[in-house]
């Protein structure tokens, strides 16, 4: 059984999500962005067992709380390697937002495309999603219909691509073919803003979906 909490986060309203297998009370933290005390008591209060930090890319929106929680807890941290240079140059992106960012240790263990995650019943599929970054991912739970999308695909969005790295063809291709072959009624927990489910993107979607002139 899924518990799935979702949080917003910092200057940029990233979302972080708490994912946690209800019969075994094991739990993955993704995209810890900010906040890192609310988020590490949130882990707390409800009783789980954090095996892992799994980050859907490396900007500094979604990593900002790592290096916090890895002081509480010694879990690994999960990020495909394409994006190991950007979580290196943490303190570089912040200062392109004006932002001051402490640096991140590298992360401890690579995602792979096709790796199968567990936490606890739960069994996540890791998708390489490239083109917001080279080394973007999305979480896949067949069993929950469940898509944790980072800064992929938002409602009626999609992830930037004007940043070091990012390149818009590729970002189509990813989501054309990874993320529209999954069924209609999978549920889409983007990096920012509201959910939405795969159906609806595949068709709404004005940079992506059927609708979309610029993307053929
Ligand atoms: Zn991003
Ligand atoms: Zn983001």
């Amino acid at each position: 059984m899924l518990q799935l909490q979702s949080f917003t986060v910092g200057p940029f309203a990233e979302n972080p999500y708490l994912i946690a297998c209800g019969s075994t009370g094991q739990a993955l933290l993704i995209d810890p962005g900010d906040e890192a005390e609310m988020l590490w008591r949130e882990v707390r209060d409800a009783g789980l067992t954090l095996s892992a930090i799994v980050l859907t890319h490396a900007h500094l929106d979604h990593v900002g709380a790592v290096e916090a929680i890895r002081q509480q807890t010694s879990v690994p941290v999960y990020l495909h390697p394409d994006d190991d240079p950007l979580l290196a140059q943490v303190v570089e992106q912040g200062r392109m937002f004006g932002l001051r960012c402490d640096p991140v240790a590298p992360a401890d263990r690579p995602l792979a495309h096709g790796q199968q995650l567990r936490c606890g019943e739960l069994e996540l599929q890791v998708l390489h999603t490239p083109g917001h970054s080279p080394g973007s991912v999305c979480l896949y739970l067949p069993a929950e219909a469940v898509l944790i999308a980072g800064d992929t695909l938002f409602h009626r969005g999609v992830g930037r691509t004007d940043l070091p790295g990012g390149d818009a063809r590729t970002l189509i291709r990813s989501i054309s073919e990874q993320l529209w072959p999954l069924p209609d009624q999978v549920q889409v927990y983007p990096g920012h803003g509201p959910t939405t489910t795969i159906g609806e993107e595949r068709r709404l979607n004005p940079f992506v979906g059927a609708q979309a002139r610029w993307a053929r």
